[in-house]
């Protein structure tokens, strides 16, 4: 190992390393669970800086752990002893909505780009969360409200700029190197830093959705309904049914706070009315005991749910890919959802359809566009004490439903367990990112990651 004394003349950004007083704060990633203490974090100001760390991390041997949003449950954005290249500052957002476009820094969350877009009107996928960083969202694939009528978040991407493992900093789209182009739509981090997202944006006005509550004894009803519905329903639907604790919330009753419900969390991005015509079907499925359901603008629906999942909780989380929602997996989710242990956790079944398959199922490394739903079991809890009785639940959840699911589940969702998982997990396109992987990173430098080895 090379000392860090000949890295900070070259870097334009903060360099933090252990002692200094940002140190705390700056080791740490939004999963408190992961409690780890890098050699040197550096706050990148720049490209270059960016470079100035892959150069030097491949010089000195040092694991490099890259940190967009900073969201990733395993943690891949920190690590003992590792240099990291901290994107976070490196968050600038540029709308150009004659082109209906936006240039997004690889350190950028979703709320600086919903909020960028939204001032012209336009949007585009992104998760359901607005705290997540684009970057690490996007590379693995992307789900989000807007995925039925937009496609994934990586289907918006019409180019990257990319530092690549040897230090070259370059391009990639349709026309220059479409390989890494292919590869980082799905593949994850595995094949460079990429500095700059240039993304597709579409008119996106003022949407018509919010929270729907449902009795647990209603949640076989709701979901059967929600089964039939979103096999065809209208592309300006974008929602899914979650398992959460009632929140201490004006639309639940008082005495109900705290309790098991199916949620029912559902944006339409049309015209009001017929919005409000498909929402009420979830009512005639079952009557809600609570919701709130309102016009609003898309960046506050992407915002909704911020409060849940502040940093510093722990996570522990599994993902499956779902084909048929079948009756079995349906018991599953009646026996453990009503389970859900804290107002933080949740488990999700987002939809992977509508625009999802307008893109050929090989045109990009996302490799499971065949799925129905993502299903993620979200263990978040405040308290280290309760370690063993969330991750219990997680586990046992996904023991439950891993039958009566499609092999693999989505990257992003994964934990640091699910290595083992990891060609499943990328699913169709992996043999073809291992070749992709040896021509741009042959030495597996960027492997703190759901890691695509170039050797397998
Ligand atoms: C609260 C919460 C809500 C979520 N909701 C959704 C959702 O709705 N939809 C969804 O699809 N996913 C969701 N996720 C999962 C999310 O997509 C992943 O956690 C994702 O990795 C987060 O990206 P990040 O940049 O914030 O994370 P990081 O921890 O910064 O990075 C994650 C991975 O991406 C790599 N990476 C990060 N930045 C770059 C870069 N600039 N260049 C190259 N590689 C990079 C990292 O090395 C790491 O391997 C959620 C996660 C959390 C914690």
């Amino acid at each position: 190992m090379t000392s860090m004394t000949s890295l900070p003349g070259h870097i334009t950004g903060q360099v933090v390393t252990p002692g200094d007083p940002d140190y705390e704060d700056a080791r740490r990633v939004h999963n408190f669970m992961i409690d780890r203490h890098p050699a040197v974090i550096v706050r990148c100001a720049d490209t270059r800086d960016v470079r100035a760390v892959v150069d030097h991390a491949r010089n000195s041997g040092r694991d490099l752990a890259v940190r967009g949003g900073g969201h990733s449950v395993p943690g891949f954005g920190t690590g003992d002893g590792v240099i990291v290249a901290d994107l976070s500052a490196m968050n600038r957002v540029l709308v150009d909505p004659e082109r209906r476009m936006a240039r997004v820094g690889g350190g950028a969350t979703w709320a600086m780009v919903n909020d960028a877009a939204a001032a012209y009107g336009l949007a585009t996928t992104g998760g359901i969360i607005s705290t997540t960083g684009v970057a690490g969202l996007t590379l693995g694939g992307g789900i989000g409200y807007l995925a039925r009528a937009h496609g994934l978040s990586c289907d918006n991407v019409l180019s990257a700029e990319v530092v690549l493992a040897d230090g070259r900093i370059t391009t990639a789209s349709e026309t220059e190197h479409p390989d890494l182009f292919w590869a980082l739509r799905g593949g994850g981090g595995n094949f460079g830093v990429v500095t700059e997202f240039e993304f597709r944006l579409h008119p996106v006005g003022e949407i018509y959705g919010g929270l729907m509550l449902f009795e647990r004894d209603d949640a076989a009803d709701v979901l059967r309904y929600f089964r039939g519905f979103i096999a065809d329903a209208p592309r300006e639907y974008g929602g899914f049914p979650s398992w959460h604790l009632a929140p201490p919330q004006p639309f639940v009753p008082e005495n109900r706070v705290g309790e098991p419900f199916l949620t029912m969390v559902s944006c339409w991005t049309g015209d009001h009315h017929a919005g409000a015509q498909v929402l009420q079907g979830f009512r005639d499925a079952a009557p809600p005991v609570g919701e709130m359901i309102a016009p609003m603008p898309y960046p506050v629906l992407n915002a909704m749910l911020d409060g849940f999942v502040p940093r510093g909780l722990q996570h522990y989380w599994k993902a499956v890919y779902v084909k048929d929602l079948t009756e079995e997996a349906i018991a599953a989710h009646l026996e453990y959802g009503p389970r859900v242990p804290t107002l933080n956790s949740a488990v999700d079944i987002y939809p992977i359809n509508g625009a999802c398959h307008d893109v050929a199922a090989d045109a990009t490394a996302f490799g499971h566009r065949d799925a129905t739903y993502a299903c993620v079991i979200a263990g978040m809890w405040p308290d280290p004490a309760d370690n063993e009785a969330n991750i219990g639940w997680a586990r046992d959840y996904y023991a439950a439903l891993a039958p009566h699911s499609a092999p693999g589940g989505y990257v992003n969702f994964a934990s640091a367990d699910d290595q083992q998982y990891v060609r499943d997990n990328y699913g169709a396109g992996y043999d073809r990112l291992t070749q992709i992987k040896r021509r741009y990173d042959p030495a597996n430098l960027f492997h703190l990651n759901q890691n695509i080895t170039p050797a397998s």
